[in-house]
Parts: structure tokens; sequence; C-alpha cells
């Protein structure tokens, strides 16, 4: 898939390339996410204002008090996504879209996402900006995404861009065998999470601590 690029300086080579130098210092390995990484124009996802603050490895403020996730993050979620499991992924759901740059990294990576967001203005500017974008494989919708897309189950890979406190034990369930899923849980003190689906159960990792906005309830 292509993306159109505009002229301006932030789309410059450079600053991307300081990005994709900074990822892989901070350990992150896998190419097709280095690239995915690299191709996505993440300044087109924020206010003019910031722009040039885009490929800082900071979180942006997005409005409605939301943020996009900081550039190793977002690259390290896809990464274990990937890499984890026992089978390719080729449907993944996100919930959280907010300004919908995970999701169009991720529509690099994989064939077909779901993103789901429950503020209407974020849906609206998300769904706008990934179609002038020309991404096509992702579908958006606004809803609360907390139980998940349980019409659009099974999923071979959930991701999710806010905390819930506790594990959901419906969202699993959305997972197919050999599936995976990796998300942040708790209230003040938050961990990243791998769950995978395996033919008998489910395989929980911790991985690191993170720092996400909370899951919240119901449609705004
Ligand atoms: N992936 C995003 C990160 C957005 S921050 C990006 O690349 O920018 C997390 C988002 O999750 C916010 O936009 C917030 O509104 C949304 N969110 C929180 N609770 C939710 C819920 N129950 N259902 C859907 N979206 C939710």
């Amino acid at each position: 898939m292509t993306i159109r690029r505009n002229g301006i300086g932030m789309t410059s080579p450079r600053t991307r390339q300081r990005m994709i130098d900074r990822l892989r210092e901070q350990g992150i390995v896998d190419e097709a996410v280095l690239a995915a990484m690299y191709e996505v124009p993440r300044h087109l996802f924020v206010d003019e204002a910031l722009a040039s603050r885009a490929y800082d490895d900071v979180s942006l403020p997005i409005n409605y008090e939301q943020t996009i996730s900081q550039p190793y993050i977002v690259a390290r979620m896809i990464e274990v996504l990937r890499n984890s499991g026992s089978r390719p992924i080729r449907r993944v759901l996100e919930i959280g879209t907010g300004c919908g740059y995970q999701a169009a990294v991720l529509a690099h990576v994989f064939p077909e996402v779901y993103t789901m967001e429950r503020i209407e203005p974020l849906y609206q500017r998300a769904r706008k900006k990934l179609s002038d974008l020309e991404i096509k494989n992702v579908v958006v919708s606004y809803a609360d995404g907390s139980a998940g897309m349980p019409g659009a189950a099974p999923f071979d890979g959930i991701i999710m861009a806010a905390a819930a406190p506790v594990m959901s034990a419906a969202l699993r369930e959305q997972l197919a065998v050999g599936g995976r899923m990796v998300l942040p849980v708790g209230r003040l003190e938050q961990w990243l999470y791998l769950v995978e689906r395996t033919e008998s159960g489910f395989r929980e990792s911790r991985l690191e601590p993170v720092k996400f906005v909370p899951l919240l309830m119901g449609k705004a």
C-alpha cells in the first residue's frame, strides 16, 4: 500500500529515520513494524501546532483528554502481536482508535483491521484521516469497545489502546485459537500483558510497566 505524502518538512526522510533509529535502540527488531512506522506520516495525525514534535518519543494530546501513544509503545505492541502466537495474523481488532495513527500502522502490517472509538469527534476525524490517506483495509466503528466486537469475531489479534482496571474475560473469548491480545491493565500502576489463546485455554504473560489513558464505558 502506498501513502500519499505531502510536501511539508516534517515528512523529511531524516526526521522519520531518526525515529526508526531510536526505536531500534529501544529494542524494536521486527523489520515489518519498523517499515510501517517509517511509512505512516505520524505528523498528519496530530494538530498542526504539534507537528514538529510528532516524531519525538512522546505521547501528544489529541483533544478530549486523549493522547496519541508514543511511537515506542505502538511499535512494541504491534511487534509483540506479530511475533507471538501460533498463526499469522489476518484480522486484528483495535480498541481505542483515538486519532487513527496506530490503526494506520496496523493496516500496513496486517490485512484486515477493525478499530473502535467511543468519542464521536475522534471517530469522525480518524475515519476521515484514514480515508484521506487512502488506507482502505481499516473499518472504523463508533462504539464502546470494552466488550470487543462479538459480531466480527474471532480475531487473530486484539490490541487495546486504553487501560482497563482488570483483565476482561469477554475479550479473550473473541480470539481465535492461536490468536493473541496485547493490552494494558491496571489503574494507577499499569502493566502491558500478552494473552495467547491455545488449544486448551489461555496463557497470560506480564511484559512491562506502561501508562495509558483509562478505558471508559459508553459512547460520548
Ligand atoms: N491508538 C490511538 C491511541 C488513542 S488513546 C492512537 O494511535 O492515537 C485511547 C483511545 O481509547 C481514546 O481515544 C479513547 O477515547 C478510547 N477509548 C477509551 N475507552 C474506550 C472504549 N470503551 N471503547 C472505545 N474506545 C475507547
